[in-house]
């Protein structure tokens, strides 16, 4: 019998039931289910080093298993979960639900069941000394703009030995993911002057300067879309442009003085997201400032940064695709259009690839789920892991 075709084992399922109860949406702290995780690497006698964002109520966890002196083999996911606010759920979201080859709940898919196969492994990898060590990294705040992991990996970049590879767990079917696109978002503030509408031409209209660079980026959009550049890889195969919120204005009769938008760049990993924000700076300061600030000068158009995800990108004759694509037994790697981490160990020199079980189609909705035989598929991966790196 295939090794795929083995069914889930029971640690890995208890683990799992174990990291979904644990309710640890963006927004509250993670720290219940860090405390878990590092006390029960503790009662292996595995140190464990906490890494806490600003308010002290999250926190990153990395540990070693193995040879400390060596570069090693990283495996990566983030414990936060989306809410489920507004989501009609047929069972309890945080409590594991197995039903039809399937175990429900949040965070079954993205991504808590990753965590949990690579923890139930610490006996395993415990078996016999490691010629190679294994590194975990538990992140938070990854949903909201992969926020968490930015702080360990602050660290991890002056280490002197930093992990010679990563792979983030995303939910990817166990099929290894070579590249992702990356995401620049921001907030264009509009600043105009503020007037009776009867007479309009003397003041600034800051919804109609807005509209303005809305269309701009529209047209910045289209121009992907048409010229590229591309890549099939990814589905859609350009860097796309889109605005997905905007408010402005207080009543009809009065010449707005303030407009504010949020937009986004998902751009492939080859072009610059930031030469893509300084094209519309520069259209604005052509086009629009001079023709503002002619009727009066104190107004303006600023950008505040909301989020940026490098995106990743992987070679296939990398030895790390290399080693992914032997681990799970895929013939093919693929590119995914979501932003991970994995951009993020790759932009501090860790070849990082994302390869882990569950679809990312259950990903975000109510009734969230992943398959056992998904968990049996991550089991065999982290077998052959461990025959890869024992001595
Ligand atoms: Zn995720």
């Amino acid at each position: 019998m295939a090794e795929a075709d083995r069914t889930a084992a029971p640690i890995s399922l208890e683990m799992i039931r174990r990291l979904v109860g644990f309710p640890t949406v963006s927004r509250d702290s993670n720290l219940e289910l860090i405390s878990y995780v590092q006390d029960y690497l503790t009662g292996f006698g595995i140190d464990s080093t906490l890494v806490h964002d600003e308010t002290g109520k999250k926190a990153n966890l990395y540990a070693t298993i193995g040879p400390k002196d060596k570069g090693g083999i990283c495996l990566s996911g983030h414990t936060d979960v989306v809410p489920i606010d507004g989501q009609d759920w047929a069972t309890d979201p945080f409590e594991v639900v197995e039903k039809d080859g399937r175990l429900y709940g949040r965070g079954t898919s993205d991504m808590k069941s990753f965590i949990a196969i690579a923890l139930a492994f610490v006996p395993e990898f415990l078996k016999q000394p490691l010629r190679t060590p294994i590194h975990f990294a538990f992140s938070y705040d990854e949903e909201i703009g992969c926020i968490g992991v930015r702080r360990l990996l602050e660290i991890l970049e002056k280490q002197p030995v930093k992990p010679a590879a990563c792979i983030v767990g995303e939910p990817t079917l166990m099929k290894p993911v070579v590249a992702h696109k990356g995401k620049k978002s921001a907030r264009c503030h509009v600043h105009g002057l503020e007037c009776h509408s009867s007479l309009a031409p003397t003041g600034v209209n800051a919804v109609e300067y807005a509209a303005e660079i809305v269309t701009y980026l529209r047209g910045m959009a289209k121009r992907k879309r048409t010229e590229g550049p591309f890549d099939p890889g990814f589905d859609p195969p350009h860097t796309t442009v889109h605005t997905g919120l905007m408010h402005g204005g207080t009543a009809l009769n009065i010449v707005p003085k303030d407009c504010y938008f949020d937009f986004e760049f998902r751009h492939l990993p080859e072009d610059n997201p930031d030469d893509l924000l300084g094209e519309v700076e520069r259209f604005i300061a052509e086009k629009l400032l001079p023709e503002m600030q002619a009727i009066d000068p104190s107004t303006g158009v600023r950008f505040e940064p909301i989020s940026q995800i490098p995106g990743l990108d992987m070679k296939d004759d990398d030895p790390l695709t290399q080693l992914v694509m032997a681990l799970t037994g895929a013939n093919s790697t693929g590119k995914v259009a979501f932003g991970t981490e994995a951009g993020l160990f790759q932009q501090i020199g860790i070849p990082t690839i994302v390869c882990g079980p569950g679809a990312i189609d259950q990903a975000h909705k109510p009734n969230e789920y992943v398959a056992l035989s998904e968990i049996a598929r991550g089991e065999a991966f982290m077998r052959r892991l461990l025959d890869r790196v024992r001595a």
